[in-house]
């Protein structure tokens, strides 16, 4: 209020008398009274002779206060109105950046849950295969051993063989004879592999150990995640009171 003469137009119309409109039809009038009836401000001379001789009219002052009073009154609903607004759109900005964090720690809960399900799988796959390897090096070192047993034999058999055709060149017989002795033993003995086990019909198969996962897969492809989630997700709602007291549950469980 220090600057007065700076900016007419921020004082009251009133006041500037010398900017009063004046009266179209009736020249010299000024517009001074206000009619009720068209709601506009006119001059005292179109009550009494002009447009507005049967309109209900009212002082020029009294109306300006009524309409300031009005204006003043609309501009603070507006800009509560406004308030409110910059409110709502305040929570708006809040929830989507809570949608996003609540996304990205729901895929993160999804994903462990996952990779739990995965590791139950791993387990199990490692136990199986632990045992599958156990028999196979139980079975593998048999065969091992029995084929060591056979070779050892196999050996023993061609020395035999390689003695029996020296001594069938030997031409003294009584050398002959004290040595086919022992070596027609050792032929008989030889021969005989009684000693040695014989493998059972399909001892080499494993697959006593095969799984059919066919149910287990049914199921997990059963699983609807998707319809799961959508029966507990809120709706949005058109309703500000509605939609407050939900931005308000994200906000807190976004906090946590
Ligand atoms: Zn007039
Ligand atoms: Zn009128």
């Amino acid at each position: 209020m220090f600057k007065q003469e700076s900016n007419s137009s921020s004082k009251p119309a009133p006041e500037r008398k010398e900017e009063t409109p004046m009266c179209d039809v009736h020249e010299g009038e000024k517009i001074n009274i206000y009619c009720v009836t068209h709601g506009v401000p006119t001059c005292s001379m179109c009550k009494v002779f002009g447009a507005h001789k049967d309109c209900e009219v009212e002082p020029i002052s009294s109306i300006y206060q009524t309409k300031k009073t009005e204006l003043s009154d609309g501009i603070a609903m507006m800009v509560g109105s406004n308030d409110r607004m910059q409110g709502i759109i305040s929570q708006l900005e809040e929830a989507c950046r809570a949608i996003e964090e609540n996304g990205r720690r729901q895929k993160t809960l999804v994903c462990e849950k996952f990779d739990h399900l995965y590791s139950v799988l791993e387990e199990k796959k490692r136990e199986m295969s632990q045992v599958v390897t156990a028999e196979q090096e139980e079975k593998a070192d048999y065969i091992r051993s029995l084929t060591r047993k056979y070779k050892d034999h196999l050996e023993e058999s061609c020395k035999t063989v390689e003695m029996g055709i020296q001594t069938m060149e030997e031409s003294e017989m009584a050398l002959f004879l004290q040595n086919t002795k022992p070596l027609l033993k050792k032929i008989a003995d030889a021969s005989s592999t009684a000693h040695l086990d014989k493998v059972e019909r399909g001892y080499e198969n494993m697959d006593h150990y095969s799984v059919v996962f066919n149910k287990e897969a049914k199921a997990l492809r059963s699983i609807n995640f998707i319809q799961d989630c959508v029966y507990g997700r809120p709706r949005p709602t058109s309703s500000p009171q509605q939609m407050n007291s939900s931005s308000g549950l994200v906000k807190s469980s976004a906090s946590t």
